[in-house]
Protein backbone atom coordinates (compact mmCIF):
# COMPACT_ATOMS: atom_id res chain seq x y z
CA UNK A 1 0.00 0.00 0.00
CA UNK A 2 2.69 2.37 0.87
CA UNK A 3 4.48 1.91 -2.00
CA UNK A 4 1.49 2.86 -3.84
CA UNK A 5 1.61 5.98 -2.24
CA UNK A 6 4.80 6.66 -2.79
CA UNK A 7 4.60 5.64 -6.59
CA UNK A 8 1.52 8.44 -7.10
CA UNK A 9 3.10 11.13 -5.39
CA UNK A 10 6.70 11.43 -5.82
CA UNK A 11 7.24 14.34 -3.71
CA UNK A 12 10.58 14.77 -4.51
CA UNK A 13 9.90 15.74 -7.90
CA UNK A 14 9.22 19.39 -8.73
CA UNK A 15 5.38 19.68 -10.00
CA UNK A 16 4.28 17.64 -13.25
CA UNK A 17 3.53 20.90 -14.62
CA UNK A 18 7.12 22.39 -14.00
CA UNK A 19 8.50 19.22 -15.06
CA UNK A 20 6.11 19.17 -18.72
CA UNK A 21 7.23 22.92 -19.11
CA UNK A 22 11.17 21.85 -18.15
CA UNK A 23 10.81 19.09 -21.30
CA UNK A 24 8.55 21.43 -23.67
CA UNK A 25 11.64 24.01 -23.74
CA UNK A 26 14.19 21.67 -24.44
CA UNK A 27 12.10 20.04 -27.02
CA UNK A 28 11.63 23.92 -28.27
CA UNK A 29 15.19 24.63 -28.51
CA UNK A 30 15.77 21.05 -30.22
CA UNK A 31 13.03 22.14 -32.89
CA UNK A 32 14.38 25.77 -33.39
CA UNK A 33 18.25 24.02 -34.09
CA UNK A 34 16.55 21.61 -36.84
CA UNK A 35 14.83 24.69 -38.64
CA UNK A 36 17.91 26.50 -38.61
CA UNK A 37 19.60 23.25 -39.63
CA UNK A 38 17.46 22.71 -42.64
CA UNK A 39 17.48 26.49 -43.69
CA UNK A 40 20.01 28.27 -46.27
CA UNK A 41 21.62 31.21 -44.39
CA UNK A 42 24.51 32.63 -45.07
CA UNK A 43 27.43 30.37 -43.78
CA UNK A 44 28.71 32.60 -40.99
CA UNK A 45 25.15 33.52 -39.78
CA UNK A 46 24.24 29.94 -39.71
CA UNK A 47 27.25 28.90 -37.57
CA UNK A 48 26.82 31.36 -35.09
CA UNK A 49 22.88 30.54 -34.43
CA UNK A 50 23.87 26.79 -34.73
CA UNK A 51 26.69 26.99 -32.10
CA UNK A 52 24.29 29.18 -29.98
CA UNK A 53 21.48 26.75 -30.06
CA UNK A 54 23.97 24.04 -29.29
CA UNK A 55 25.05 26.21 -26.27
CA UNK A 56 21.53 26.06 -25.08
CA UNK A 57 20.72 22.74 -25.72
CA UNK A 58 24.10 21.63 -23.60
CA UNK A 59 22.44 24.18 -20.99
CA UNK A 60 18.93 22.49 -20.58
CA UNK A 61 20.88 19.15 -20.80
CA UNK A 62 22.82 20.24 -17.69
CA UNK A 63 19.42 21.69 -15.82
CA UNK A 64 18.02 18.30 -15.94
CA UNK A 65 20.98 16.55 -14.09
CA UNK A 66 21.55 19.69 -12.38
CA UNK A 67 18.63 19.28 -10.14
CA UNK A 68 20.07 16.98 -8.13
CA UNK A 69 16.44 14.54 -8.00
CA UNK A 70 17.88 12.19 -10.74
CA UNK A 71 19.10 9.48 -8.29
CA UNK A 72 15.35 10.02 -7.14
CA UNK A 73 13.97 9.70 -10.21
CA UNK A 74 15.61 7.06 -11.43
CA UNK A 75 14.67 5.21 -8.12
CA UNK A 76 10.87 6.19 -9.20
CA UNK A 77 10.88 4.96 -12.54
CA UNK A 78 13.08 1.86 -11.77
CA UNK A 79 9.43 1.33 -8.93
CA UNK A 80 7.21 1.92 -11.85
CA UNK A 81 9.44 -0.96 -14.13
CA UNK A 82 8.96 -3.53 -11.46
CA UNK A 83 5.50 -2.99 -10.93
CA UNK A 84 4.97 -3.69 -14.51
CA UNK A 85 7.45 -6.73 -14.64
CA UNK A 86 6.21 -8.11 -11.21
CA UNK A 87 2.51 -7.95 -12.85
CA UNK A 88 4.00 -9.69 -16.32
CA UNK A 89 5.19 -12.40 -13.96
CA UNK A 90 2.45 -13.25 -12.42
CA UNK A 91 -0.01 -13.84 -15.08
CA UNK A 92 2.67 -15.40 -17.15
CA UNK A 93 3.03 -18.22 -14.30
CA UNK A 94 -0.19 -18.78 -13.21
CA UNK A 95 -0.97 -21.83 -10.46
CA UNK A 96 -2.70 -23.73 -12.93
CA UNK A 97 -0.95 -23.85 -16.14
CA UNK A 98 -4.09 -25.96 -17.53
CA UNK A 99 -6.91 -23.84 -16.05
CA UNK A 100 -5.27 -20.65 -17.19
CA UNK A 101 -6.88 -18.28 -19.73
CA UNK A 102 -4.43 -18.48 -22.61
CA UNK A 103 -3.45 -16.75 -25.55
CA UNK A 104 -1.26 -18.43 -28.23
CA UNK A 105 1.22 -16.36 -30.43
CA UNK A 106 2.77 -17.80 -33.26
CA UNK A 107 6.61 -16.51 -33.20
CA UNK A 108 7.31 -17.34 -37.10
CA UNK A 109 5.88 -14.35 -38.55
CA UNK A 110 7.15 -14.04 -42.01
CA UNK A 111 9.45 -11.28 -41.68
CA UNK A 112 13.27 -10.29 -39.89
CA UNK A 113 14.07 -10.47 -36.42
CA UNK A 114 12.67 -7.38 -35.29
CA UNK A 115 9.61 -7.44 -36.58
CA UNK A 116 9.12 -10.65 -35.11
CA UNK A 117 10.01 -9.66 -31.67
CA UNK A 118 7.31 -6.68 -32.00
CA UNK A 119 5.11 -9.42 -33.61
CA UNK A 120 5.57 -11.58 -30.01
CA UNK A 121 5.41 -7.95 -28.20
CA UNK A 122 1.97 -7.03 -29.31
CA UNK A 123 0.65 -10.98 -28.33
CA UNK A 124 2.29 -9.99 -24.72
CA UNK A 125 0.93 -6.19 -24.74
CA UNK A 126 -2.37 -8.00 -25.82
CA UNK A 127 -2.30 -10.86 -23.47
CA UNK A 128 -1.79 -8.39 -20.63
CA UNK A 129 -4.52 -6.38 -21.58
CA UNK A 130 -7.15 -8.99 -21.82
CA UNK A 131 -5.57 -10.89 -18.54
CA UNK A 132 -3.98 -14.06 -20.31
CA UNK A 133 -1.06 -16.02 -20.08
CA UNK A 134 1.03 -15.29 -23.33
CA UNK A 135 2.32 -18.22 -24.77
CA UNK A 136 4.50 -18.78 -27.64
CA UNK A 137 3.05 -21.50 -30.38
CA UNK A 138 4.99 -25.00 -29.49
CA UNK A 139 7.15 -23.01 -27.77
CA UNK A 140 8.73 -21.26 -30.25
CA UNK A 141 10.70 -24.66 -30.89
CA UNK A 142 10.42 -23.75 -34.65
CA UNK A 143 11.91 -20.83 -35.49
CA UNK A 144 13.51 -19.84 -38.78
CA UNK A 145 16.30 -17.72 -36.87
CA UNK A 146 17.50 -21.03 -35.00
CA UNK A 147 16.98 -24.96 -35.26
CA UNK A 148 16.98 -24.63 -31.62
CA UNK A 149 14.25 -22.45 -31.12
CA UNK A 150 13.43 -19.46 -28.85
CA UNK A 151 15.41 -20.87 -26.00
CA UNK A 152 18.38 -21.34 -27.71
CA UNK A 153 18.94 -17.70 -26.72
CA UNK A 154 16.19 -16.47 -24.24
CA UNK A 155 14.73 -17.72 -20.91
CA UNK A 156 11.06 -19.26 -21.41
CA UNK A 157 8.43 -16.90 -21.74
CA UNK A 158 6.59 -18.81 -18.94
CA UNK A 159 6.80 -21.59 -16.65
CA UNK A 160 4.24 -23.71 -18.27
CA UNK A 161 4.64 -25.62 -21.68
CA UNK A 162 2.68 -25.14 -24.31
CA UNK A 163 1.38 -29.34 -24.24
CA UNK A 164 0.59 -28.65 -20.41
CA UNK A 165 -1.25 -25.20 -21.23
CA UNK A 166 -3.10 -25.78 -24.51
CA UNK A 167 -2.08 -29.42 -25.73
CA UNK A 168 -5.12 -30.83 -27.16
CA UNK A 169 -7.63 -27.89 -26.77
CA UNK A 170 -9.00 -26.22 -29.35
CA UNK A 171 -7.96 -22.30 -29.20
CA UNK A 172 -10.64 -19.85 -30.56
CA UNK A 173 -9.33 -16.76 -32.70
CA UNK A 174 -8.60 -14.09 -30.36
CA UNK A 175 -11.73 -11.69 -29.08
CA UNK A 176 -12.18 -9.31 -26.02
CA UNK A 177 -13.78 -10.23 -24.43
CA UNK A 178 -14.26 -14.11 -25.09
CA UNK A 179 -14.82 -17.06 -23.32
CA UNK A 180 -12.73 -19.65 -24.94
CA UNK A 181 -9.89 -20.35 -22.43
CA UNK A 182 -7.66 -20.59 -25.32
CA UNK A 183 -7.27 -18.28 -28.23
CA UNK A 184 -4.65 -17.62 -30.97
CA UNK A 185 -3.64 -14.09 -32.16
CA UNK A 186 -3.28 -13.47 -35.89
CA UNK A 187 -0.71 -10.68 -37.23
CA UNK A 188 -1.82 -7.09 -36.07
CA UNK A 189 -2.74 -6.43 -39.97
CA UNK A 190 -5.58 -8.78 -39.55
CA UNK A 191 -7.36 -6.41 -36.90
CA UNK A 192 -10.53 -5.39 -38.19
CA UNK A 193 -10.95 -2.80 -35.20
CA UNK A 194 -7.67 -1.55 -33.08
CA UNK A 195 -8.46 -2.24 -29.46
CA UNK A 196 -7.88 0.65 -27.14
CA UNK A 197 -5.01 -0.91 -25.81
CA UNK A 198 -2.64 -0.99 -28.50
CA UNK A 199 0.42 1.30 -28.46
CA UNK A 200 1.03 4.01 -28.16
CA UNK A 201 -1.69 3.78 -25.17
CA UNK A 202 -0.03 4.06 -21.56
CA UNK A 203 -1.76 2.29 -18.66
CA UNK A 204 -3.90 5.28 -17.03
CA UNK A 205 -2.50 3.81 -13.63
CA UNK A 206 0.34 5.87 -13.67
CA UNK A 207 0.13 8.13 -16.63
CA UNK A 208 0.35 11.32 -15.28
CA UNK A 209 3.53 10.12 -12.51
CA UNK A 210 5.33 8.89 -15.75
CA UNK A 211 4.51 12.22 -17.56
CA UNK A 212 6.91 13.97 -14.98
CA UNK A 213 9.39 11.15 -15.12
CA UNK A 214 10.02 10.09 -18.61
CA UNK A 215 10.15 12.18 -21.87
CA UNK A 216 8.37 8.91 -24.11
CA UNK A 217 5.88 7.01 -21.72
CA UNK A 218 4.41 4.78 -24.47
CA UNK A 219 8.20 3.93 -25.30
CA UNK A 220 9.11 2.71 -21.37
CA UNK A 221 5.72 0.63 -21.49
CA UNK A 222 6.69 -1.25 -24.73
CA UNK A 223 10.61 -1.47 -23.64
CA UNK A 224 8.73 -3.25 -20.18
CA UNK A 225 7.55 -5.72 -22.18
CA UNK A 226 10.74 -6.10 -24.73
CA UNK A 227 13.14 -6.61 -21.70
CA UNK A 228 10.76 -9.43 -19.94
CA UNK A 229 10.70 -11.17 -23.52
CA UNK A 230 14.68 -10.40 -24.18
CA UNK A 231 15.74 -12.58 -21.08
CA UNK A 232 18.62 -13.97 -22.12
CA UNK A 233 19.63 -16.93 -21.64
CA UNK A 234 23.10 -17.94 -19.55
CA UNK A 235 25.04 -18.94 -22.86
CA UNK A 236 23.66 -15.79 -24.34
CA UNK A 237 24.22 -13.42 -21.64
CA UNK A 238 28.06 -14.47 -21.49
CA UNK A 239 28.37 -13.74 -25.29
CA UNK A 240 26.73 -10.31 -24.84
CA UNK A 241 29.00 -9.30 -21.79
CA UNK A 242 32.10 -10.03 -23.98
CA UNK A 243 30.78 -8.06 -26.82
CA UNK A 244 29.94 -5.25 -24.31
CA UNK A 245 33.49 -5.37 -22.93
CA UNK A 246 34.82 -4.67 -26.19
CA UNK A 247 33.82 -1.22 -26.47
CA UNK A 248 35.38 0.74 -23.85
CA UNK A 249 31.91 2.50 -22.35
CA UNK A 250 34.22 3.46 -18.90
CA UNK A 251 36.30 5.87 -20.74
CA UNK A 252 33.35 8.30 -21.91
CA UNK A 253 29.99 8.33 -24.32
CA UNK A 254 29.67 5.95 -27.25
CA UNK A 255 27.30 7.00 -29.63
CA UNK A 256 25.23 3.87 -31.28
CA UNK A 257 24.70 4.17 -35.05
CA UNK A 258 21.96 1.88 -36.80
CA UNK A 259 22.86 2.00 -41.02
CA UNK A 260 19.87 -0.25 -41.99
CA UNK A 261 20.69 -0.79 -46.11
CA UNK A 262 20.82 -3.80 -48.31
CA UNK A 263 16.60 -4.96 -49.19
CA UNK A 264 15.35 -2.30 -47.00
CA UNK A 265 16.55 0.55 -49.42
CA UNK A 266 14.13 1.65 -52.54
CA UNK A 267 11.00 -1.13 -50.82
CA UNK A 268 10.62 0.12 -47.42
CA UNK A 269 13.11 3.36 -46.77
CA UNK A 270 15.59 5.45 -48.58
CA UNK A 271 19.32 5.52 -48.63
CA UNK A 272 21.18 7.43 -46.06
CA UNK A 273 24.54 8.11 -46.75
CA UNK A 274 26.92 7.65 -43.46
CA UNK A 275 27.77 11.30 -43.18
CA UNK A 276 24.38 12.00 -42.45
CA UNK A 277 24.52 9.85 -39.55
CA UNK A 278 27.96 11.18 -38.54
CA UNK A 279 26.63 14.67 -38.98
CA UNK A 280 23.97 14.30 -36.23
CA UNK A 281 26.17 12.25 -34.08
CA UNK A 282 28.80 14.98 -34.38
CA UNK A 283 26.43 17.79 -32.78
CA UNK A 284 25.54 15.38 -30.10
CA UNK A 285 29.18 15.27 -29.10
CA UNK A 286 29.42 19.01 -29.52
CA UNK A 287 26.16 19.43 -26.71
CA UNK A 288 27.83 16.80 -24.62
CA UNK A 289 30.45 19.12 -24.79
CA UNK A 290 29.01 21.88 -23.52
CA UNK A 291 26.86 19.76 -21.24
CA UNK A 292 30.20 18.53 -19.36
CA UNK A 293 32.39 21.12 -20.14
CA UNK A 294 35.27 19.55 -21.51
CA UNK A 295 36.45 17.80 -24.62
CA UNK A 296 34.98 14.80 -25.57
CA UNK A 297 36.58 11.81 -27.43
CA UNK A 298 35.00 10.83 -30.40
CA UNK A 299 33.52 7.33 -30.38
CA UNK A 300 30.94 4.99 -32.51
CA UNK A 301 29.29 1.95 -31.97
CA UNK A 302 27.89 0.92 -35.67
CA UNK A 303 25.53 -1.74 -36.16
CA UNK A 304 24.56 -2.83 -39.73
CA UNK A 305 23.40 -4.76 -42.67
CA UNK A 306 25.76 -3.56 -44.79
CA UNK A 307 29.52 -4.94 -43.85
CA UNK A 308 31.10 -2.22 -45.72
CA UNK A 309 30.07 0.82 -43.57
CA UNK A 310 32.10 -0.18 -40.78
CA UNK A 311 35.47 -0.15 -42.90
CA UNK A 312 34.00 3.29 -44.52
CA UNK A 313 33.51 5.17 -41.35
CA UNK A 314 37.15 3.64 -40.00
CA UNK A 315 38.84 5.30 -43.26
CA UNK A 316 36.85 8.66 -43.36
CA UNK A 317 36.17 9.69 -39.90
CA UNK A 318 40.48 9.19 -38.58
CA UNK A 319 38.93 10.99 -35.49
CA UNK A 320 36.69 8.76 -34.36
CA UNK A 321 37.40 5.36 -32.53
CA UNK A 322 34.62 3.36 -34.82
CA UNK A 323 33.63 0.02 -32.90
CA UNK A 324 31.06 -2.08 -34.71
CA UNK A 325 29.84 -5.55 -35.63
CA UNK A 326 31.66 -6.15 -39.34
CA UNK A 327 32.85 -9.59 -38.61
CA UNK A 328 28.86 -10.34 -37.18
CA UNK A 329 26.94 -8.49 -40.14
CA UNK A 330 29.60 -10.40 -42.60
CA UNK A 331 28.46 -13.66 -41.39
CA UNK A 332 24.91 -12.54 -41.38
CA UNK A 333 24.89 -12.01 -45.27
CA UNK A 334 26.86 -14.90 -46.15
CA UNK A 335 24.80 -17.44 -44.48
CA UNK A 336 21.38 -15.64 -45.87
CA UNK A 337 20.56 -14.16 -42.50
CA UNK A 338 18.57 -17.05 -41.02
CA UNK A 339 21.08 -18.61 -38.68
CA UNK A 340 22.31 -18.74 -35.02
CA UNK A 341 25.78 -16.66 -36.11
CA UNK A 342 22.47 -13.88 -37.63
CA UNK A 343 20.37 -14.60 -34.84
CA UNK A 344 23.16 -13.79 -32.32
CA UNK A 345 24.49 -10.78 -34.67
CA UNK A 346 21.38 -9.01 -34.38
CA UNK A 347 20.36 -9.40 -30.79
CA UNK A 348 24.05 -7.94 -30.13
CA UNK A 349 23.64 -5.01 -32.40
CA UNK A 350 19.93 -4.60 -30.62
CA UNK A 351 21.65 -4.93 -27.04
CA UNK A 352 24.29 -2.81 -27.69
CA UNK A 353 22.46 0.00 -29.00
CA UNK A 354 20.19 -0.67 -26.02
CA UNK A 355 23.11 0.85 -23.93
CA UNK A 356 25.00 3.10 -25.73
CA UNK A 357 24.87 7.11 -25.00
CA UNK A 358 22.43 8.47 -27.77
CA UNK A 359 21.66 6.58 -30.99
CA UNK A 360 21.28 8.04 -34.36
CA UNK A 361 19.30 5.87 -36.85
CA UNK A 362 16.19 5.55 -38.84
CA UNK A 363 13.76 4.59 -37.12
CA UNK A 364 11.94 3.01 -40.38
CA UNK A 365 14.11 0.20 -39.04
CA UNK A 366 12.62 -2.68 -36.14
CA UNK A 367 15.98 -3.32 -35.47
CA UNK A 368 17.07 0.44 -34.82
CA UNK A 369 13.28 0.65 -32.85
CA UNK A 370 13.91 -2.23 -30.39
CA UNK A 371 17.36 -0.77 -29.46
CA UNK A 372 15.49 2.55 -28.40
CA UNK A 373 12.73 0.56 -26.65
CA UNK A 374 14.97 -1.69 -24.69
CA UNK A 375 16.99 0.92 -23.04
CA UNK A 376 13.62 2.87 -22.15
CA UNK A 377 13.25 0.39 -18.65
CA UNK A 378 16.56 0.97 -17.64
CA UNK A 379 16.10 3.46 -15.07
CA UNK A 380 17.27 6.86 -16.64
CA UNK A 381 15.23 9.17 -19.25
CA UNK A 382 16.09 7.84 -22.91
CA UNK A 383 12.81 9.11 -24.57
CA UNK A 384 14.88 11.74 -26.24
CA UNK A 385 18.52 10.00 -26.99
CA UNK A 386 18.06 9.94 -30.54
CA UNK A 387 17.67 11.48 -33.74
CA UNK A 388 16.11 9.44 -36.16
CA UNK A 389 16.96 10.56 -40.04
CA UNK A 390 13.29 9.33 -40.96
CA UNK A 391 10.41 8.33 -38.89
CA UNK A 392 9.18 9.43 -35.65
CA UNK A 393 8.82 6.30 -33.34
CA UNK A 394 5.85 3.91 -34.23
CA UNK A 395 4.90 0.52 -33.17
CA UNK A 396 3.64 -1.33 -35.82
CA UNK A 397 -0.16 -1.21 -36.13
CA UNK A 398 -0.37 1.16 -33.60
CA UNK A 399 -3.53 3.52 -32.64
CA UNK A 400 -3.82 6.71 -34.09
CA UNK A 401 -0.66 8.50 -33.17
CA UNK A 402 -1.95 11.96 -31.80
CA UNK A 403 -1.09 15.56 -30.82
CA UNK A 404 -2.77 18.30 -29.14
CA UNK A 405 -2.00 21.97 -30.33
CA UNK A 406 -0.72 24.51 -28.04
CA UNK A 407 -0.59 27.63 -29.72
CA UNK A 408 -2.63 28.86 -32.85
CA UNK A 409 -1.14 28.70 -35.88
CA UNK A 410 -2.47 30.45 -39.42
CA UNK A 411 -1.33 28.50 -42.62
CA UNK A 412 1.09 30.58 -44.53
CA UNK A 413 1.01 29.06 -47.52
CA UNK A 414 -0.83 25.85 -49.14
CA UNK A 415 1.00 23.46 -47.91
CA UNK A 416 0.29 24.37 -43.75
CA UNK A 417 -3.08 24.16 -41.70
CA UNK A 418 -4.10 25.58 -39.19
CA UNK A 419 -4.45 24.69 -35.83
CA UNK A 420 -6.76 26.45 -32.78
CA UNK A 421 -5.68 25.66 -29.30
CA UNK A 422 -6.93 22.59 -28.10
CA UNK A 423 -7.13 20.97 -31.96
CA UNK A 424 -6.32 17.29 -32.17
CA UNK A 425 -3.41 16.23 -34.77
CA UNK A 426 -3.21 12.76 -36.09
CA UNK A 427 0.32 13.30 -36.66
CA UNK A 428 2.32 11.61 -39.70
CA UNK A 429 5.65 12.54 -39.10
CA UNK A 430 8.40 14.99 -38.47
CA UNK A 431 9.62 16.60 -41.13
CA UNK A 432 12.93 17.12 -38.82
CA UNK A 433 13.34 21.05 -40.25
CA UNK A 434 11.11 22.95 -37.96
CA UNK A 435 7.99 21.21 -39.05
CA UNK A 436 5.49 18.35 -38.76
CA UNK A 437 2.99 16.85 -41.17
CA UNK A 438 -0.48 15.80 -39.83
CA UNK A 439 -4.49 15.34 -40.05
CA UNK A 440 -6.44 18.08 -37.83
CA UNK A 441 -9.16 15.91 -36.56
CA UNK A 442 -11.46 19.17 -36.51
CA UNK A 443 -10.80 20.48 -40.10
CA UNK A 444 -9.96 17.37 -41.76
CA UNK A 445 -7.40 19.26 -43.40
CA UNK A 446 -4.26 17.51 -44.20
CA UNK A 447 -0.16 19.33 -43.96
CA UNK A 448 2.29 20.71 -42.49
CA UNK A 449 2.54 22.84 -39.11
CA UNK A 450 5.88 24.20 -37.30
CA UNK A 451 6.25 21.21 -34.52
CA UNK A 452 6.85 23.59 -31.69
CA UNK A 453 3.05 24.14 -31.34
CA UNK A 454 1.90 21.16 -30.61
CA UNK A 455 2.44 17.88 -28.21
CA UNK A 456 2.11 14.81 -27.79
CA UNK A 457 -1.63 13.35 -26.62
CA UNK A 458 -1.17 9.75 -25.31
CA UNK A 459 -3.87 7.34 -25.21
CA UNK A 460 -4.57 6.02 -21.89
CA UNK A 461 -6.02 2.56 -20.95
CA UNK A 462 -6.97 0.46 -17.94
CA UNK A 463 -4.58 -2.14 -17.31
CA UNK A 464 -6.49 -4.32 -15.08
CA UNK A 465 -3.90 -6.64 -14.78
CA UNK A 466 -1.48 -4.24 -13.32
CA UNK A 467 -0.70 -5.22 -9.40
CA UNK A 468 -1.03 -2.50 -6.67
P1 LIG B 1 13.75 -3.94 -40.52
O1 LIG B 1 13.57 -4.65 -41.82
O2 LIG B 1 15.02 -3.16 -40.47
O3 LIG B 1 12.57 -3.12 -40.13
O4 LIG B 1 13.95 -5.03 -39.35
P2 LIG B 1 13.72 -6.59 -39.28
O5 LIG B 1 14.38 -7.04 -38.01
O6 LIG B 1 12.30 -6.91 -39.41
O7 LIG B 1 14.50 -7.25 -40.50
C1 LIG B 1 15.81 -6.94 -40.80
C2 LIG B 1 16.77 -8.11 -40.60
O8 LIG B 1 18.00 -7.78 -41.26
C3 LIG B 1 17.13 -8.30 -39.15
O9 LIG B 1 16.30 -9.16 -38.48
C4 LIG B 1 18.58 -8.82 -39.24
O10 LIG B 1 18.58 -10.19 -39.57
C5 LIG B 1 19.12 -8.01 -40.41
N1 LIG B 1 19.62 -6.69 -39.93
C6 LIG B 1 19.11 -5.47 -40.18
N2 LIG B 1 19.80 -4.50 -39.56
C7 LIG B 1 20.78 -5.14 -38.87
C8 LIG B 1 21.84 -4.67 -38.00
O11 LIG B 1 22.01 -3.50 -37.72
N3 LIG B 1 22.65 -5.65 -37.49
C9 LIG B 1 22.48 -6.99 -37.78
N4 LIG B 1 23.34 -7.85 -37.20
N5 LIG B 1 21.51 -7.44 -38.57
C10 LIG B 1 20.66 -6.54 -39.12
Amino acid sequence: KEEKEVIQKPSILGSLEQELHKRMLDDRIREMFYLVHSKAIENSTKTLMENQMISLMGLSAKLEKLEGSEDERIKERSKITERIMKSIEKLQNPESCKNANTLVCNLDKECGFGCQLHHVTYCAITAFATKRMMILKRDGSSWKYSSRGWTSVFEPISKCTFDEAVGNTESKPFADPSPARVVSLGIVDSLLTKPAFLPQAVPEQFLETLHSLHSHPPAFFVGTFISYLMRFNAETKEKLEAALKAIPFDQGPVVGLQIRRTDKVGTEAAFHALKEYMEWTEIWFKVEEKRLGKALERKVFIASDDPTVVPEAQKDYPNYKVYGSTEIAKTAQLNNRYTDASLMGVITDIYILSKVDYLVCTFSSQVCRMGYELRQPSGSDDGSKFHSLDDIYYFGGQQAHEVVAIEDHVAQNNQEIDLKVGDKVGIAGNHWNGYSKGTNRRTYKEGVFPSYKVVNDWRRFNFEALLD
